[in-house]
């Protein structure tokens, strides 16, 4: 049986393998579906803290696991199906190792992209359909693109595209961006941007052509519908807690999340770190804090 063991492997995971690691306890981190986690999929981070430059998002994260590994935390590609946290012996069903028992489990499997749910999107996936524009932009180098949204991501995923593709449409239900101001002035700067305000996306063209050729907007106010040709639609309209594994072993909010007093779940000897338990914030480096909460208190449990 382990002392401890962590699921999921972005900034929370691997911060909380860093202190358990160096208090001793050889956590072993399952990395999940999505190693490093969100800021893979990220360019450049500029707000965490000891970067003067922008970082590599990518690097960041692998610098991380990285640092926790030369503590002693071992780091494997399995994920968790299913959990049991209802005696001391918390038990873990996985893809790879089966059934593992510990004695601490920390929770830090994140959040994944949302998707807008038509039917259109779904069949057009990976054909012009994409949640990643630092995955899937360089395929569209000169074209036309759409972006969906008005957050944080939406505006790094429209600036990105703007330095490969010749248009850039950002797409959003309101009139204002709810992305930081850093970040929102910087695409209502950029001549390649075009923001298309009130608008959502009734459909996403042609699933019979097996390509997207076109968005058909919705205007939110008027409902009238108009037909605006691009070759790609990038989907960034937030994320949500990958939590579904849990069923039933925790509570969860409405939306999913993992209900947490702190770091600590209402299972003794299970904690939560990272954007699995935080609807408020979702930032790299509070993660990162969170993590190093959670190993804290998992370092307390396991030497009562
Ligand atoms: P957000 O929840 O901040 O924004 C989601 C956006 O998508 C909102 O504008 C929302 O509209 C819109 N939206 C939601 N559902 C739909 C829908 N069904 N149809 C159309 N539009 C929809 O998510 P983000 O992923 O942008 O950001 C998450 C967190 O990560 C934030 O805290 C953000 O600050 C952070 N972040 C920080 C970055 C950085 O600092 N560099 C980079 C990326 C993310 P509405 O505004 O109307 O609600």
């Amino acid at each position: 049986m382990r002392d401890l063991v962590i699921l999921g492997s972005g900034p929370a995971g691997c911060t909380a393998a860093l202190y358990a690691a160096r208090a001793g306890f050889s956590p072993l981190v399952l990395e999940g579906m999505q190693p490093g986690g969100q800021l893979t999929q990220t360019t450049d981070v500029e707000n965490f803290p000891g970067f003067e430059q922008a970082v590599n998002g990518y690097e960041l994260v692998l610098s991380m696991r990285r640092q926790a590994e030369r503590f002693g935390a071992q780091f494997e590609m399995d994920e968790c199906t299913g959990a049991d946290f209802s005696c001391n012996v918390k038990r873990l069903e996985t893809v790879v190792a089966g059934v593992l028992e510990a004695r601490a489990v920390i929770v830090a499997t994140g959040a994944s992209a949302r998707w807008l749910g038509l039917e259109s999107e779904k069949a057009l996936l990976g054909h012009g359909v994409s949640g990643c524009a630092t995955c899937d932009g360089a395929f569209f180098r000169g074209q036309a693109v759409a972006v969906v949204g008005g957050g944080d991501t939406a505006c790094e995923d429209a600036l990105f595209l703007a330095k490969l593709c010749s248009k850039v449409i950002l797409i959003h239900r309101r009139n204002a961006l709810r992305a930081s101001k850093v970040m929102a002035d910087r695409v209502l700067a950029s001549p390649k941007i075009e923001p298309i305000w009130n608008s959502e996306i009734a459909e996403i063209l042609d699933p019979a052509q097996g390509h997207v050729q076109a968005v058909r907007l919705r205007d939110t106010h008027s409902g009238t519908l108009r037909d605006l040709p691009v070759n790609a639609v990038f989907i960034a309209i937030g994320h949500q807690p990958n939590t579904a594994f849990l069923r039933g072993a925790l509570p969860l909010t409405p939306q999913g999340y993992i209900i947490t007093s702190g770091v600590k779940t209402s299972a003794p000897g299970v904690f939560a770190a990272g954007d699995v338990q935080d609807p408020a914030y979702k930032q790299a480096v509070i993660a990162a804090g969170s993590g190093a909460m959670a190993a804290l208190e998992a370092e307390r449990y396991l030497l009562q």
